[in-house]
């Protein structure tokens, strides 16, 4: 079994509270986010019939954490073996009595999601509420949308009920480690996840 996230981008709001739930429950400090939320957009200014007016103009959110990949890359170059993924579900997290803090596992991920904490000298990252998730509970970031747009689960199941999108832009592409995430793709994505004309300026 291996545990994933699904996130309909076409529903947030970008309120952040998954990313402060998540501070609350973790106790993370400043600039240690293990869940992020990435506001996207692009669009231009044109002149036409005499007016300066919009163009293309889009945005939309992306809630993201570590997606307990099925190749992770922070595990397969942390050089201590502090980056563990736990076989029963696949859950990746960080012994923090063999973690060096040497930031190897931060480079490694295509999704920047270890943060080394200075303070600490160890890595951070979503750890899935393994502790919650062990006692039958759920996830902070999912208890805490209002909008309903995390879930969690089986990835297998997951991927029956939502199907298998996990790309878009900003994010890297999925073939480097395989996330263990669906997406709910925003009303500006295309089909392949790709952003309706990639010759936007970001704002
Ligand atoms: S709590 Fe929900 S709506 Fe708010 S930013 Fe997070 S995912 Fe988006
Ligand atoms: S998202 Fe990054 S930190 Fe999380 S399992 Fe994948 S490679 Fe590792
Ligand atoms: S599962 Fe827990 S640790 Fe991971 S992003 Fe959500 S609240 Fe944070």
């Amino acid at each position: 079994m291996q545990y994933g996230f699904y996130f309909d981008a076409d529903r947030c709001g970008s309120c952040k509270a998954c990313v402060m739930a998540c501070r609350d429950k973790n106790d993370t400090l400043l600039g240690l986010k293990n869940r992020n939320v990435i506001d996207f957009g692009g669009g231009r200014w044109v002149e036409k019939d005499g007016l300066v007016q919009p163009e293309n103009v889009f945005v939309y959110s992306i809630s993201i954490s570590c997606n307990h990949c099925e190749s992770p890359a922070c595990v397969a170059n942390c050089p201590t073996g502090a980056m563990i993924k736990r076989d029963e579900d696949g859950i990746v997290y960080v012994d923090e009595s063999v973690c060096i803090g040497c930031g190897t596992c931060a480079n490694a991920c295509p999704y920047g999601a270890p943060k080394v904490s200075e303070e600490r000298g160890v890595t951070s990252k979503c750890n899935f509420c393994m502790d919650y998730l062990d006692e039958g509970g759920r996830p902070a970031c999912v208890d805490a949308c209002l909008m309903r747009c995390l879930d969690f689960g089986d990835i297998a199941e997951l991927r029956e009920k939502y199907g298998d999108a996990c790309d878009v832009a900003p994010l890297p592409s999925s073939s480097e480690t395989r996330p263990s995430l669906i997406l709910g793709l925003p009303k500006n994505a295309d089909e392949d996840g790709a952003v309706i004309n990639l010759e936007q300026e970001l704002l």
